[in-house]
């Protein structure tokens, strides 16, 4: 059956194959008028006679045209699509770059955390070591007295330190006894002493010295005068091997009064 379609602008009929009718949703331009329309929408039942026939050159442009519009279309969404794609992308390559990112922040602020917690535990457990050490360096001395078989290792140790382990110097268990003052006979003004040195510790401890005071009537001092060791004991004492345990040592000291009246005297040991 011939089909023939109407020109909706300018009326004039054409006849359009199936061909025509199913290529571009049967769109067709009009020869006369230029006008686009559809000529299936168009379609009219006239005797086929007295229509024109539809230029063919006329529906290539639009086929052409229509195909441009199309491929353009296409490609503006292709070049859409490709856009929104390399945008999807390239959001994507950025969160995760930021992830990435993150996790590395994550990472180092772990590291760094893990580092400081390490500093301060090192530093604390320096600390501790710094005042142990402080302690036994300070105590060196006492530590012997109560864990006598230390001192070899601490003895050892402070040669390297540039150190001495003294004897202890426990004054409160070293007493001064049976003191006794006489004059001279031979010489005028010299005054003898003689006393006793007493550790009443059971350990041995440095020889302290012995303070002695004379006074005059009044019991006001007069003269003061400090004996170190090596003054009050025999010449050839062994200061440095200090005052043995239980140990009770004579001591004799000499002392000059000059014109002054003496009536009495004090004695004490200190360190
Ligand atoms: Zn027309």
């Amino acid at each position: 059956m011939t089909n023939v379609t109407n020109c909706p602008n300018c009326q004039t009929q054409f006849i359009v194959t199936d061909e025509q009718l199913n290529q571009h949703n049967g769109k067709v331009r009009c020869g006369h008028c230029l006008h686009v329309f559809d000529a299936k929408e168009e379609l009219v039942d006239v005797n086929a006679a007295d229509a024109e026939v539809l230029d063919d050159t006329d529906l290539a442009n639009v086929s052409d045209e229509h195909q441009a519009q199309a491929s353009h279309a296409e490609e503006h969404e292709n070049s859409q699509i490709s856009e929104e794609a390399s945008e999807i992308v390239s959001k994507a390559l950025l969160k995760d770059s930021q992830a990435n990112y993150f996790q590395t922040i994550d990472r180092q602020t772990e590291r760094k955390t893990r580092l400081y917690k390490w500093l301060i535990s090192s530093f604390a457990v320096l600390l501790l070591i710094a005042a142990v050490v402080q302690s036994i360096y300070f105590w060196r001395s006492d530590i012997t007295i109560y864990y006598p078989k230390l001192k070899p290792l601490l003895t050892q140790a402070c040669e390297k330190l540039s150190c001495s382990i003294s004897l202890p110097k426990k004054i409160e268990f070293i007493i001064i006894d049976d003191s006794d003052m006489q004059e001279d006979a031979d010489h005028e003004g010299l005054i003898h002493f003689s006393s006793t040195l007493i550790n009443q510790a059971g350990f041995i401890q440095t020889y302290p010295n012995i303070e002695l005071t004379l006074t005059d009537i009044e019991d006001k001092p007069k003269l003061r005068r400090i004996f170190t060791p090596k003054e009050y004991l025999p010449a050839h004492t062994d200061v440095a091997s200090g005052l043995p345990a239980g140990a009770e040592i004579k001591v004799k000291l000499a002392l000059t009064a000059q014109d002054e009246p003496v009536a009495g005297y004090r004695i004490s040991v200190s360190y």
